[in-house]
């Protein structure tokens, strides 16, 4: 079982099923949505994913109209996105798992934007 929450700690959530994907994304966009220097996301199952607290604080952002940004609107933090035309995905934001397994990274998108400085990864291609 996989947990998490925001920072302040209004949102928490429960995910019953195990998280398969751990996606590094460095378009522009998750890089300004997240403040960071890559997304940190993974598909998951809709139906297995619970907010177990704090619904009435989650706020979903539309950048783009297919797709939402779901977000803590007390801290900020984002929790995951979903797009319109994939209803049973939700792509959760593995940076906010406080509790269970999250495999070590193994896909990287728009890996062209990646900065040379970092080298990520023993963990790819094995
Ligand atoms: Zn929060
Ligand atoms: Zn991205």
């Amino acid at each position: 079982m996989i947990k998490g929450q925001c920072l302040c700690g209004a949102i928490h959530y429960a995910y019953h099923a195990e998280i398969k994907q751990s996606i590094l994304c460095f378009c522009q966009d998750c890089r300004l949505a997240q403040g960071a220097l890559f997304g940190w996301n993974s598909p998951i199952d809709q139906q297995a994913f619970e907010i177990t607290q704090g619904k009435a604080f989650l706020k979903a952002y539309f950048h783009t109209p297919n797709k939402a940004r779901v977000f803590c609107i007390q801290c900020g933090s984002p929790i995951y996105s979903y797009r319109l035309d994939l209803p049973n995905v939700l792509r959760l934001r593995l940076g906010s798992i406080t509790e269970g397994e999250i495999p070590p990274p193994n896909q990287t998108f728009y890996s062209q934007y990646q900065p040379d400085f970092i080298q990520i990864i023993n963990c790819l291609n094995n």
